[in-house]
């Protein structure tokens, strides 16, 4: 058997495109999402609210969950301060000494607005880019890291300001929309849509189970704000004032939904790295060769690799069951089971499989 592929030299594979039939046995293929899971989901977070840190930061430790998290330029200050919009209560926001210690520990750090304001749809692309840039360029001097998210203040888009996002260097915008998951294909990366968390019981946990059953096949993003323990003073304050959509739930209720979330089975990964798995996906091809007992699997892609170095899982079929793999994300040797393996590729590089005696 492995003697008459000894005499193919090589042949191509384009993407999901099957083999001729001698050929069957091996294929491989980009999956739709990393490591072939069924679906993906970001939790992402708004305004940098001091008990994201406070309550949500340690359940997605405990979960291993990375997320994203937006801050307000001039909310933001080195030590915790307390700032909000006119007309609101004053909520404690995230000192830079947070936002850094999130971005190290592997979260992404994404836009909201040097000011909490909508951004004018009637400017010139011009002005609204460098608003754009100057939240972007703080966070970036900050966290010594490229910022690619933007979550638009208050969801709020038009045509110009999602080209000034363009312009301005995201790569990433999220609002909110008519859908409740974002496809697999994107529609536009600049109107990438959310659910927002509107308070302790919207959604309740049925609505909730509805949100990550449409996430199959699909990418869900959250949108989380505060978490206020019941008794606070902030959630006594919204109770007396008979605020509906508070944006605020409950720690308890925070980590019920992320416990779901986390057994779901999905992907979960912060936007940008979802974001950029999929439009990397989109815009790579692989080729299969074969040579006696190697096999070379070869990416061709026309992204930005300096930018777009998200690792694509491509799923490999093959009769041998003890190989060795080089050049990948997880090298080394394996045992195959199924005759299926996954394997972690940069966009761009190859990779060679050995079959082992
Ligand atoms: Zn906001």
């Amino acid at each position: 058997m492995v003697k008459k592929f000894c005499y193919i030299l090589s042949f191509m594979l384009v993407s999901l495109t099957a083999i001729s039939q001698n050929q069957k046995k091996f294929s491989a293929e980009i999956t739709t999402w990393y490591q072939d899971k069924v679906g993906a989901v970001s939790i992402s977070f708004d305004d940098a609210s001091y008990t994201q840190y406070e309550y949500a930061y340690p359940v997605l430790e405990k979960y291993k969950l990375k997320a994203t998290f937006s801050l307000v330029g001039e909310w933001t200050h080195d030590k915790p301060t307390y700032s909000a919009e006119p007309d609101i209560f004053l909520i404690k926001k995230m000192g830079w000494q947070q936002i850094k210690e999130l971005h190290q520990n592997g979260h992404e750090i994404a836009a909201h607005g040097y000011k909490h304001q909508k951004y004018g749809k009637r400017l010139p692309k011009i002005i609204l880019t460098q608003q754009m840039r100057q939240i972007k360029n703080l966070i970036e001097s900050k966290i010594n890291a490229p910022v690619y998210t933007l979550h638009y203040p208050y969801s709020f888009t038009s045509d110009s300001i999602i080209a000034a996002a363009e312009e301005s260097g995201f790569l990433f915008g999220r609002t909110e929309g008519k859908e409740n998951v974002n496809q697999y294909k994107l529609n536009n990366k600049y109107l990438l849509v959310s659910q927002a968390i509107l308070n302790d019981t919207t959604p309740n946990e049925n609505e909730f189970a509805q949100w990550i059953k449409q996430a199959n096949g699909n990418w869900l993003i959250l949108m989380y704000h505060h978490l206020f323990p019941q008794g606070s003073k902030e959630m006594n304050i919204m109770k007396n004032h008979n605020v509906k959509n508070t944006f605020s739930l409950y720690p308890d209720t925070f980590e019920k939904q992320i416990k779901t979330v986390a057994a779901s089975g999905y992907w979960v990964a912060p936007i940008a790295v979802v974001g950029k798995y999929i439009v990397e996906r989109e815009h790579t091809k692989i080729e299969m060769r074969m040579f006696c007992n190697t096999i070379k699997i070869k990416t061709f892609t026309t992204v930005d690799t300096t930018i777009y170095n998200q690792a694509l899982t491509v799923k490999v079929k093959l009769p041998w069951t003890k190989i060795s793999v080089e050049g990948s994300e997880n090298d080394g040797d394996y045992k195959v089971k199924n005759s299926e393996l996954l394997i972690d590729i940069l966009p761009g590089k190859t990779i060679k499989i050995k079959k082992r005696k």
